[in-house]
């Protein structure tokens, strides 16, 4: 594949800017953005130096202490502003997201709305002072204060959605923010800081768009005080490592390896739906999609069919289409990566039953892709294969595949399906997951909370837990004892 082409001046979008201390600035350095649909570049925006960073930091802290004293429902009340502004450039917003990451249209206006609505979710939750004991001599309290600086690194697969989570958890509870997002998607988050200028205090969020190595100045950075970090389990290993030399706190969301396990009271044709959408949704770019599906051998063969013919109906194309479902890959990385999974399973003799062709065109297109008969030892299943690209592996016996089912260093989620919800949820228990879902997959919502068990994150996000992981708790102990 060629290098990508860049668009010819006059159509090349160049209007965008940092958010340093309420302020929107250029930089020297900028960064390329491609459209994954054509594989051209069709956008440039600047890209922080260190020195802006630096202001960034400087002008977070400088906000910090009055930001820190308003109420909760101040907080929530500029929250609320921030999601009727997503609301209110949702259209445009969603044009833009499809072309810097692919999606379908129609799910980038659904994950900028979805972002709206789990930010007044989350502004909703009360945070009260726990009292500990009282009696007659003392009190005990546990308060929780804010941490102060907190820097956000963000993924490309949702980038609004994947930074409002840990933006409205560390704005709420009282904290300022420093925002990056990928490099190979900075156009949404950029705009949104462009948004948001009138809606928080200068210096309150800001935004710094850059590659992999201002990502890694932040963690290292002594002005700010922890790292919410969703992104691979390699690179969460490398921040956390990083952020060890000034004891910053870390939230890690990691990549996942999801099993579905489908139980052999199922209906076939009922539940292959909703597991190719799980599946392939955002063409597999989901840390909790489903990356592997177990199969009891009574259905296998039906589900395996039933699976072919929701591929074959699924529209692939340029997410500006409103037609298509399933866009390209974001990026010609991972289109690579993906690609050499499909090769290794394919010298496997493993059997392609529904795509495992790559079109000829322009764009990192991959149509959904299911795959019989694989070998468990194979990359496409013990890897986070993070494209269209899924297993169906074949069971006889619950403890063997829950065993299966749990050998991998991943913990994200997974999900059991059955005609019996109870039956369901008994297995659900034993995976060792920080979500199970029974009968459903990738059900989130702000009140819930998800984060990753074993090398899949450290601590959770959304609910009063992920809100809690930017407090720091602190004990009131008093002595009611007049000196
Ligand atoms: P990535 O780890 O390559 O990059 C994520 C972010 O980290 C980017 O902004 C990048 O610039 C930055 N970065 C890179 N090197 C860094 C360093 N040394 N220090 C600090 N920051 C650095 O991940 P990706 O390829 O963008 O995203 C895909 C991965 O994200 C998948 O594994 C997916 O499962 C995972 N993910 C997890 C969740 C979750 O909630 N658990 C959600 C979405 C995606």
């Amino acid at each position: 594949m060629a290098a990508p082409s860049v668009a010819n001046a006059t159509d090349l979008r160049t209007d965008f800017a940092l958010l340093i201390g309420g302020e929107l600035v250029g930089s020297e350095r900028s960064l390329d953005v491609i459209n994954p649909a054509t594989a051209t570049v069709f956008a440039r925006c600047p890209a922080a130096s260190q020195a802006q960073l630096d202001r960034a930091v400087t002008s977070a802290r400088g906000a910090s202490g009055a930001w820190s004293r308003l109420s909760f429902e101040e907080r929530a009340a500029a929250i609320k502003r921030m999601a009727g502004v997503l609301r209110a450039n949702q259209d445009a917003l969603a044009e833009l997201l499809t072309r810097e990451q692919g999606k379908p249209v129609s799910q980038s206006r659904d994950e900028i709305g979805r972002a709206a609505s789990q930010s007044e979710g989350m502004a909703a939750i009360a945070i009260p002072v726990e009292k500990l004991m009282e009696d007659a001599e003392r009190r005990i309290e546990l308060h929780y204060r804010p941490l102060g600086v907190v820097g956000i690194i963000t993924p490309w697969n949702a980038p609004i959605n994947l930074a409002a989570g840990p933006l409205v958890s560390a704005l709420y509870t009282g904290n300022t923010v420093i925002l990056k997002p990928s490099p190979y998607t900075p156009l949404c988050t950029l705009k949104l800081g462009e948004l948001l200028r009138d809606v928080f205090p200068p210096g309150v969020i800001n935004i710094v768009a850059g590659g992999d190595d201002l990502g890694q100045w932040m963690t290292e950075h002594p002005g700010i005080d922890k790292i919410s970090f969703t992104g691979s389990v390699a690179t969460g290993k490398q921040v956390m490592a990083s952020a060890a030399g000034t004891l910053k706190r870390v939230t890690l969301e990691l990549g996942g390896n999801d099993a579905a396990i489908v139980l052999d009271d199922v209906d076939p044709k009922a539940v292959a739906p909703r597991l190719f959408f799980a599946a392939f949704v955002n063409s597999g770019q989901v840390c909790m999609a489903i990356k592997r599906i177990y199969a009891h051998e009574r259905i296998y063969a039906a589900l395996c069919e039933a699976l072919v013919e929701e591929a074959r109906k699924a529209r692939i194309g340029d997410g500006l289409d409103p037609q298509t479902q399933y866009g390209p890959i974001q990026n010609r990385m991972q289109y690579e990566r993906v690609r050499g999974i499909l090769e290794d399973t394919k010298r496997s003799g493993a059997r392609i039953l529904a795509g495992g062709e790559l079109p000829d065109r322009p764009g990192y297109f991959f149509p959904p892709t299911i795959v019989a008969d694989v070998d468990e030892n194979s990359r496409l299943v013990r890897e986070e294969q993070f494209g269209p690209i899924v297993p169906v592996l074949k069971f006889s016996d619950i403890d063997d595949v829950i065993r299966r089912a749990n050998d991998t260093r991943y913990g994200l989620a997974g999900s059991v399906w059955s005609h019996d919800p109870e039956r369901g949820a008994a297995i659900a228990a034993r995976l060792e997951v920080g979500t199970a879902w029974v009968n459903q997959h990738r059900a989130t919502s702000a009140t819930v909370p998800f984060g990753g068990a074993k090398e899949s994150g450290i601590g959770r996000t959304y609910s009063v837990l992920g809100l809690k992981e930017n407090m720091e708790p602190q004990v009131i102990s008093v002595l009611k004892q007049p000196m």
